[in-house]
């Protein structure tokens, strides 16, 4: 009789991690520069903040805002419009020139190795 008890509670178990497992939903967003879907997590964030256009390391920063890639290609390719436009606004130079700035920052696979972060 016991057994048969352990039994149903290990059944029991399995099913509840397979629902959780399942039910886990990992959020999707588009790069804008290749617009490829990817999970939140593995792209870069700007926003659209009242002090101007930032890069948002962490994700939660109040705001319009926009995913590329951490590819130099894809910041390239965003800066040319498609970030403007998915952020509903027209970047000045300044925000290019930030925005350029910290793309060159980023690992690149048609440049050799990587270079030092020169952050002041
Ligand atoms: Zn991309």
């Amino acid at each position: 009789m016991k057994i048969g008890r352990i039994k149903i509670l290990l059944y029991r178990e399995l099913e509840v991690t397979k629902k959780s497992s399942k039910r886990k939903h990992i959020p999707q967003r588009t790069c804008v520069g290749c617009r490829e879907v990817l999970p939140k997590r593995s792209l870069i964030r700007i926003v659209r903040h009242p002090d101007g256009i930032m890069v948002d390391l962490t994700g939660k920063m109040p705001g319009r805002g926009a995913y590329l890639h951490d590819a130099y290609a894809c910041w390239e390719k965003g800066l040319k419009g498609a970030l403007a436009q998915a952020l509903k606004i027209e970047l000045t130079m300044e925000d290019k020139e930030k925005l350029s700035a910290f793309a060159k920052s980023l690992p690149d696979a048609s440049r050799e190795g990587k270079e030092e972060k020169g952050e002041s």
